[in-house]
């Protein structure tokens, strides 16, 4: 058995129809974590997800609107206790949102220690020019959960402290279809890979990725791990399902069945 299709972070409440973009998971059968950008747009995310238990809803709060939305980590610590999974969350680096680091850091910061008084979460993570940073920010905030890297695009030395950090990564098409990419496939734990689509924002071709559309970053672990595409993708299900079955602390909420 393959084990079912994984997309551990896609947005799907920015597809321009994001109902259809939820019952298109129903129809593959597909794990899907969809993850949110702002604790206001979780209610109605969460509703997506209603009669699919294989879709769960992440808690987000992106860097790149930390400044806009300060004042809804309120709301974000309101909600926590509803889920057990957090993201999109993290740090940017590019020229873009380095302005407003400072506020960025807050809201990694907070997010991070409200997730760790909640018991520990699993964590969807950007890293984008700031993979240190964030590699050092999880550092002090131990009991936080389990951090996923997503679309990671750090230097080599950034991935080996990531590593050795206890990080999980999740692969997706983009970061395949790069040299350095796939050079990172390699160094990864195996047992610590998953894989994403992060659409809409990814795209084949000219149209976004739609959900758990895995197929590039599943054939690029066969070849990396010297199997095929199938059993890849029995191993990521498999990751998976340890990965959730490890985060026991939260034990009231249902976990991926
Ligand atoms: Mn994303």
């Amino acid at each position: 058995m393959a084990g079912a299709l994984v997309d551990l972070h896609c947005h799907l409440d920015l597809y321009p129809d994001p109902t259809a973009a939820a019952a298109s998971c129903a129809g593959s059968g597909a794990y899907v974590l969809s993850v949110t950008t702002t604790p206001k747009a979780w209610r109605g995310t969460l509703a997506l997800a209603r009669g699919n238990p294989r879709i769960q809803t992440a808690l987000g709060f992106h860097p790149q609107v930390a400044h806009e939305r300060f004042r809804e980590l309120s709301l974000f610590e309101a909600i926590l206790p509803e889920t057990r999974y957090v993201g999109e969350i993290g740090l940017d680096g590019t020229p873009e949102s380095k302005p407003h680091w400072r506020e960025q850091t807050r809201v990694f910061e907070r997010v991070l220690q409200l997730s760790e008084r909640a018991g520990g979460r699993i964590l969807t993570i950007h890293s984008r020019r700031a993979a240190q940073e964030v590699v050092d920010t999880l550092a002090r905030f131990p009991g936080a959960g389990k951090a996923i890297l997503h679309w990671f695009t750090g230097s080599k030395t950034e991935l080996e402290r990531a590593i050795t950090a206890g990080c999980w990564f999740s692969v997706g098409a983009p970061m395949v279809s790069s040299q350095r990419g796939r050079a990172a496939l390699a160094a990864m734990p195996r047992d610590r890979v998953l894989t994403e689509t992060d659409g809409p924002f990814a795209m084949t071709g000219d149209r976004p990725l739609a959900p758990a559309e895995v197929a590039r970053p599943l054939e690029a672990l066969a070849s990396t791990w010297h199997c095929t595409p199938l059993e890849a993708q029995s191993i990521i299900a498999s990751n998976l399902k340890r990965l959730v079955a490890t985060e026991a602390k939260v034990d009231t909420l249902e976990p991926y069945g």
